[in-house]
């Protein structure tokens, strides 16, 4: 009998994570109540997902009651843990818990969790690819879009399953030990919600601390954060980084594991607790040299659970991408457009721009600011932009931060940006929408941004 049945469980937040909760819990017996500040009619997706349970709404605002009366209390990574009516549940010693947890607490198979500031959901997709061209089983979830917990409720099997997690998925795990754990990087970000950058930090860290002595730990050397991380982590290390091994020397050459990119040679060498293997990357068809990270991660977790290297290869070969990261959208006039609505901090902006060394690039950026500091990216601006166009929330901020370093347009919509980048552009110019703030100013998210930005260009 599941322990859940019988037991009086509060749902918080009813979008994608929590329609799975309900639905999980609700198979398990549980009496799920379900609430979220927002009106009935704006969550009419997720009230008809569950229209078959049998489930008591809360809705339009929280009823501290309920609160304070649960036996379980369930939050979704969009609601706040600082929400007032949870002093209760604290004060009351009732469980405070999310999906990610109940998942891991009761998953079987081995989880490969990834999670890292950028490049979370293209390794996890990477890993996925590779499981798939091994001829095996994956189930991969999580920040991605399908819940974990799904995963429980529809009783499919895989081998294993793959979980991108954000630092607000991972800010209440306990259960979660994870078979391999990946940290792409860590930078800035998601200042707004986070008291400082240390907090959002100590999120990050709690899938090292989740670890134990058998999980393989993929971390990135080059990232500074991710390098320190490597001391307090109790499991078996892999690094990938794009300097060679053996030029830092050390004890870090001789007892190296993971994956070394070496540039002139366009191969990843692979050190794999004893196997030493080459993948060529001279053929892969996405763009950015930040993939040849996410290549090397991916490859990491792939062989730590032992899937075949000429499936790896394959994978690395056919990889086509994932829309809205440095997505390619068209060539008009010698003009070539990209879409990179997905970054949505200073960082992976700097990746992008990083990524077409050749090129003139006209940056179309901007969006809802998240409280980022953008003078980093005035080197790159004052040596591969020739023009900034800025729209949106942040366009007064960016202009003053990086105005200074190109050519800079500040306009009021999106059609004047990618009309005026067009007009403004040449032979052999890039034109790239590569936001560093997230879309809520104008959008409901990234996708419908990117979405907007390729229609726009079509129509050019
Ligand atoms: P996440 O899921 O962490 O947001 P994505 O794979 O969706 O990561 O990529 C988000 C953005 O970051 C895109 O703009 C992409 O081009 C950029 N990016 C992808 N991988 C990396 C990386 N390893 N380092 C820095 N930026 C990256």
């Amino acid at each position: 009998m599941s322990k859940y049945k019988g037991k009086k469980v509060l749902v918080v937040g009813f979008g994608v994570s929590g329609v799975s909760v309900a639905k999980y819990m609700a198979k398990q017996g549980a009496k799920v109540t379900v609430t979220d500040t927002k009106q009935k009619s704006e969550l009419t997706e997720s009230v008809n997902a569950c229209a078959d349970l049998k489930i008591e709404y809360e809705l339009g605002k929280h009823n501290d009651a309920s609160f304070r009366s649960a036996e379980l209390v369930v939050m979704s990574p969009g609601v706040p843990l600082n929400i007032k009516p949870l002093d209760g549940t604290r004060e009351m010693n009732i469980p405070i818990t999310n999906e990610i947890d109940l998942a891991a607490a009761a998953l079987k198979e081995p989880l490969i969790a990834v999670t890292g500031t950028n490049g979370k959901t293209t390794t996890t997709t990477l890993i996925g690819e590779m499981f798939k061209a091994d001829n095996r089983p994956s189930y991969v979830g999580g920040n991605i879009g399908k819940p974990l917990l799904d995963y429980l409720t529809e009783g499919t099997r895989a081998d294993v399953v793959v979980a991108e997690l954000s630092s607000f998925q991972l800010e209440l795990t306990q259960k979660v030990v994870p078979a391999v754990a990946v940290i792409t990087n860590v930078e800035p970000d998601h200042l707004d919600r986070y008291p400082s950058y240390e907090a959002y930090i100590a999120a990050k860290k709690r899938l090292l601390q989740a670890c134990d002595k058998n999980s393989y730990v993929v971390l990135n050397y080059d990232n500074p954060v991710t390098q320190a991380f490597g001391h307090e982590s109790v499991g078996r290390l892999m690094w990938i980084t794009k300097k060679n091994p053996m030029t830092i020397g050390g004890e870090f050459a001789e007892n190296f594991n993971g994956c070394y990119y070496v540039a002139a040679e366009k191969k990843i060498y692979a050190k794999i607790f004893g196997k030493e293997e080459v993948y060529d990357v001279s053929k892969i068809r996405v763009y950015g040299e930040h993939n040849k990270e996410n290549f090397m991660a991916a490859i990491c977790a792939a062989r730590a659970m032992g899937v075949n290297p000429q499936a790896i290869q394959k994978t690395i070969d056919e990889f086509r991408g994932i829309p809205h990261r440095l997505e390619f959208v068209r060539k008009k006039d010698g003009v070539f457009f990209f879409n990179d609505s997905k970054a949505t901090n200073p960082q992976s902006q700097l990746r992008a721009i990083a990524s077409f060394p050749a090129n003139p690039i006209i940056l179309i950026a901007g969006g809802k600011d998240k409280n980022f500091d953008f003078t980093p990216l005035a080197e790159v601006v004052r040596s591969r932009c020739k023009l900034l166009i800025l729209m949106g929330e942040a366009k007064e901020k960016m202009n003053r931060a990086i105005g200074d370093f190109a050519e800079t347009y500040l306009v009021g919509t999106f059609e004047e940006a990618v009309l005026l980048a067009f007009q403004k552009s040449r032979n052999g110019d890039i034109i790239l929408l590569s936001p560093g703030c997230s879309s809520f100013d104008m959008f409901r998210n990234y996708e419908e941004r990117g979405d907007y930005f390729k229609k726009l260009v079509h129509q050019l």
